[in-house]
Formats: structure tokens, sequence, C-alpha cells
């Protein structure tokens, strides 16, 4: 055997270890890689190389806080708050003494960010609300994670305190959701024309999206100047219109990472995926996102109580991994 790599491959690696963002033919090339070939873990350590030259030694939380449940009339065929998965049957608010102790909680325990979620009936008017007293009573720069917006509603989310959005087009956009690519874009387009970061993650990702379906989504991110990208498994709840599909493994995970941290080049602030795991941290990953209150892939109303991990585990996951969660963040 061998113990060369596939010389096309090794020239596209060594474009991507040194920052040269990839090119579509390329990436697609590494998203079909053989799980177990030499080139995928050699795919890993250039993406590995890649963000801790980048991005220092910095391992980064965005505490993710999700206000709300409910059943949610969007119906998005891989989130379990949606009136058809029947989980949730009423809708409910966490009260502001939860929210604050979880906004205080990230403060403590080093959030970078605190990622408000909210399902996609929540009024913007309330999330504005929730921003303007969180912001007076914590320090850490708020992320905002909600429905499309128009540029009027874009400069309120800025006016309230937030510093940017995540919002992603999802795969399966427009056939698993009933929102257009087109008008997700826009919405991404708007943040960055009124000053808002915007943070993006290629998700939720099953064994059945093809290569092109995810080197689009990799492409459009960098594109479009990602504040962050990654990539995110979708995780299927118990009884999920997915489950027959089933689910991809995290080494499948951290390949696509690394192909996507690859496509970003060095121009990203940081790397992430979900749920938190130990081997995207050796394939260009940095960031994680701790949970509580409401989650898209949760069967109990707060994940803290459920699937989420804590500030504290992902902090030990990144430490154990080289990441150090204590320095200031790359990313605000
Ligand atoms: S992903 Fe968001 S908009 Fe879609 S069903 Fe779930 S909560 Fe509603």
């Amino acid at each position: 055997m061998s113990w060369r790599l596939s010389p096309p491959i090794e020239t596209i690696l060594a474009k991507g270890r040194d920052g040269v963002p990839l090119e579509r033919d390329e990436a697609l090339q590494l998203v079909r890689l053989d799980l177990e070939s030499r080139e995928t873990y050699a795919l890993m350590e250039a993406a590995n190389h890649l963000s801790r030259t980048t991005f220092g030694d910095k391992g980064e939380m965005h505490f993710h806080i999700g206000l709300n449940v409910e059943p949610c009339p969007m119906d998005c065929a891989f989130c379990s708050l949606t009136r058809r998965a029947g989980l949730f049957t009423e809708a409910i608010e966490f009260p502001e003494a939860d929210i604050l102790a979880w906004a205080r909680q990230g403060a403590a325990q080093g959030a970078d960010a605190l990622n408000l979620m909210t399902t996609g009936s929540y009024p913007l008017s309330r999330l504005l609300e929730v921003g303007r007293w969180l912001r007076r009573e914590v320090a850490v720069p708020l992320v905002a994670n909600t429905r499309d917006l128009n540029h009027a509603e874009a400069e309120q989310l800025l006016a309230a305190g937030f510093v940017g959005c995540y919002h992603a087009v999802r795969l399966g956009e427009g056939t698993d959701t009933p929102f257009r690519p087109e008008r997700r874009i826009q919405t991404i387009r708007v943040l960055r024309e009124v000053g808002l970061q915007w943070m993006n993650c290629v998700e939720p990702v099953g064994p059945e999206h093809t290569a092109e379906e995810m080197v689009e989504l990799m492409l459009l991110a960098r594109r479009e100047g990602a504040t962050y990208s990654g990539v995110m498994r979708r995780i299927n709840f118990p009884g999920s219109p997915k489950e027959p599909q089933g689910m991809i493994s995290e080494r499948r995970l951290a390949q696509l990472v690394a192909v996507s941290r690859l496509v970003m080049g060095d121009r990203v602030r940081a790397h992430c995926t979900h749920e938190p795991h130990s081997l995207s941290l050796v394939a260009g990953a940095n960031l994680f996102f701790p949970e509580v209150g409401s989650s898209p892939r949760d069967l109990t109303a707060d994940t803290g109580q459920g699937r989420g991990q804590s500030l504290h585990r992902c902090a030990t996951l990144l430490r154990e991994m080289g990441w150090n969660p204590d320095q200031p963040s790359n990313c605000f």
C-alpha cells in the first residue's frame, strides 16, 4: 500500500491549509472522500491547522437560550417544536426570571455570546424588549436567531442592542420548510446592510443530502460574508418525519466541518459545529453552542434539562482538545 496521498487531493489540501478558499469542484471532491481514507485524515489536519493559525487558541462558546416553546405552525420537517410533531401542545414563554438567570449564568461561566432563539411566530416586538433589558443586565454580546426580517426590523434589532443574527438557508429549505431560500438570502443581506453580523451554519445535515447541496451552502456562507460558519447534523427526535432517513455519524460530521472550514478560508472569525463533540475540534471547529430553553432537537421544553450541553461541559470539551475558552472572543 502506498503511503502517499492522492496527488490531486494533496494539492487541494495544501491550498486550503494555507487559507486559500476552495472552489466548488475542490470542495465536492473532499465531501466525497471515503471516511476511512488517509485523505480524510489529511483533510481534518489541514482544517485543524488553518483554524489554529487563524483563531489562536480561542475556543468559543455562544450560549443558546431558546426563549419560547410553541406548537409552531411553520411545521419544518426536522423540528421537534412543530404543530405536526405534536410533542408540545401549549405555548410557553420562559419567565423573565429564568431568562435573566440563564443570561447571568452565561456571563459568569464564560459565554462569548448569548444567542436568543425564538420559534416561527414569536412576536419580534417581544424579542426587541428582551434584548433591551438583557443589554442592561449583562455585558455579553447578544445574537438573535429569529424569523426573516426586512430592513426596518433589522435596524430595530440593532437599536435594541443586538450585534448580530444567526440565520441559515437550511438544507431542504422550501421543501422541508415553508420558507423560500431567496427570502432567507434577502434577510442575510439586510443584516449586513444595517451593520448586524451574520452568523451561519450548514444545517441540519442528514445522510440524504447530496454533496452539491451541502457545498452550495458552504459557498453561500463565504460569498455573503458570514462571521462564522460550520456544520450541524440533524438530530432525529422520536417520531420525526426524518427518522427513516437516519442521521450522519460524528465522524462524517467532522469530515464536513473540515471541508466547510477550508471553503471559508482565512477571513472568518470562528468555525462552529453542533451538537458539541470532540472530534470536530481537531477538524477545524472551535465554536460550540451550549444550550438552555427551547430547542428544535429536544422533547424537553428546557433543553438544559434534556439534550442541551452545559457551558461547563462545553468548556471541558474545548480544553481537552487544546482550545482555551477563557480568552476573549475573536467574533466581536
Ligand atoms: S425550525 Fe423554527 S420556524 Fe421551523 S418549525 Fe421549528 S420553530 Fe418553527
